[in-house]
């Protein structure tokens, strides 16, 4: 038995200045990792792709992996990074297979088309009509029809932040196996709902989406192959961007619809429980002055660069620096300038940076405002480390060469590429101990819990400035369905 494994994710703001060309795939290498490469990146990890390829091996199947592509969050991919990725998938399988597995995400958007996943499905349809393919895609897919009218098995993660990676590799893969064992009969069910859920309510911890990923982890236990609610990533505009659900079932169509049209009703019947309503910036920093414990999480949400966000801009920074909050830490300002300047002036030199602030918000209609700041050089690295935590575990990340500029009362990291702070091993990567500080900024929404969450005595949400803001009335939505809740009355 030989298995085509492949990676292509990217989760794609459209409103996101950030460009997304092949090179942002392929963290500092000519190209993303393919064959031996991609196989020694991600063997072990807990990753989809690790999951597949645990799983081919105990099925003794001989492995092809064409490439292992995935980067962070950003603007539309451009056309050429797409052409070469789902190229490359594609031709593996003309070679001749007898299966796909893919950890796609799901929401990638290109120049050309505006469900990336879909198209590389089509094509892969194309040249192997009958060939099953598993996907795994992320909690955040915005799913378009022609995904699921491909997809043999399709599997989502459970939990947000996502530490299930792993098993949803699993999930997807399984259904697959079986068909070509002849043990199982994959079918799939397929729904949409028009809603855009806040990300800031999206948590698989809290109310309602826990108790929504509870019972499609019910549905499994009952016999679904898997069972799947996607929250969708609103910051797309694009027809389809908002909630779904596939159910996967053993040859019972009836079942599967059943399962995916209850997942769809209750989230909607809940939808007023996924809007999010943001409190100005000053109010929440007096409030975290009155907490008295410490480290209070400060979330500046409005520039996840897992989200798209440029990860540059300063206002939270900024109010933090006005409102001389102390024993702090901000985790990071993406500005690979200022790190080249610190590197320059040396450790335990003064400099005054002018901080971030390096991208306009055409889309939002913001112009980029760096922040001057005067500190002491305190730290300098290469910005790589491995994850010790739940989420992508074992996964190598790259920040680039990264800096800490100390102004006596907050410790800045300054990163030349977009990580977002989730694990410990980022902070440890530039000498920080979180736990120790009074206040620690994070540019995070929900995945800071996978990593940081147990030692988070308090958490307050700053609304910042960003392309992923949490204030749906800063977006300019064209092409998205509509009526659409909450962007209309519903
Ligand atoms: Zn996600």
């Amino acid at each position: 038995m030989k298995l085509v494994l492949a990676q292509m994710k990217h989760e794609t703001n459209t409103f996101s200045p950030v460009p997304t060309p092949l090179a942002r795939f392929a963290h500092g290498r000519p190209t993303p990792p393919e064959g031996g490469d991609a196989y020694e990146d991600f063997k072990g990890t807990g990753t989809a792709l690790g999951a597949f390829i645990d799983a081919a091996e105990q099925a003794g199947a001989e492995i092809v992996i064409p490439i292992a592509a995935q980067a962070w969050p950003s603007g539309r991919v451009e056309q050429g990074a797409f052409e070469y990725i789902a190229g490359r998938i594609v031709d593996a399988v003309k070679q001749g297979c007898d299966g796909v597995l893919l950890d796609l995400h799901g929401a990638m958007v290109t120049e050309r088309f505006d469900d990336g996943e879909g198209e590389l499905l089509a094509r892969i349809r194309r040249v192997a009509p009958k060939v099953p393919i598993g996907v795994a895609h992320d909690m955040h897919a915005n799913l378009f029809p022609a995904a699921a009218r491909c997809a043999t098995a399709l599997a989502g993660y459970q939990t947000y932040p996502h530490v299930d990676m792993y098993e949803t590799g699993t999930r997807a893969a399984l259904p697959v196996l079986g068909l070509l064992k002849n043990s199982c009969n994959p079918v799939l069910a397929f729904g949409q709902r028009p809603m855009l859920p806040h990300v800031m309510r999206q948590s698989s911890l809290d109310s309602p989406n826990k108790e929504i990923q509870a019972r499609a982890r019910e549905m499994e236990k009952a016999g679904a192959l898997s069972a799947t609610f996607f929250v969708g990533f609103p910051h797309a505009d694009i027809p389809h961007a908002g909630v779904s659900a596939v159910v996967v079932t053993d040859g019972d169509a009836a079942l599967a619809q059943k399962y995916a049209d209850e997942l769809l009703e209750t989230a909607w019947t809940q939808r007023e429980a996924f809007v999010y309503r943001p409190e100005p910036l000053e109010k929440s920093l007096e409030h975290a002055r009155s907490l008295g414990v410490r480290p209070v999480m400060l979330l500046d949400h409005y520039d996840n660069c897992a989200s798209g966000g440029t990860m540059d801009t300063t206002t939270v920074l900024g109010a933090m620096l006005e409102a001389r909050l102390e024993e702090a830490a901000a985790f990071a300002i993406c500005d690979p300038q200022a790190v080249a300047q610190m590197q320059e002036a040396g450790l335990g030199a003064s400099v005054t940076l002018s901080l971030g602030g390096k991208a306009d918000m055409p889309a939002l209609g913001l112009k980029a405002r760096p922040l001057q700041v005067s500190g002491t050089v305190r730290r300098i690295v290469d910005g790589e480390y491995r994850n010790e935590g739940p989420m992508a575990r074992g996964e190598r990340m790259d920040m680039g060469p990264s800096a800490v500029l100390d102004t006596g009362r907050v410790e800045i990291v300054v990163i030349s590429r977009q990580v977002e702070p989730f694990d410990i091993a980022a902070f440890r990567a530039v000498g920080i101990e979180p736990a120790r500080k009074r206040y620690v900024m994070l540019k995070s929404r929900v995945h800071w819990r996978a990593g940081l969450g147990e030692i988070a005595k308090a958490v307050v949400e700053c609304a910042g400035t960003g392309v992923c803001t949490s204030d749906y009335s800063q977006l300019r939505f064209r092409k998205v369905r509509r009526p659409a809740y909450p962007l209309d009355a519903m």
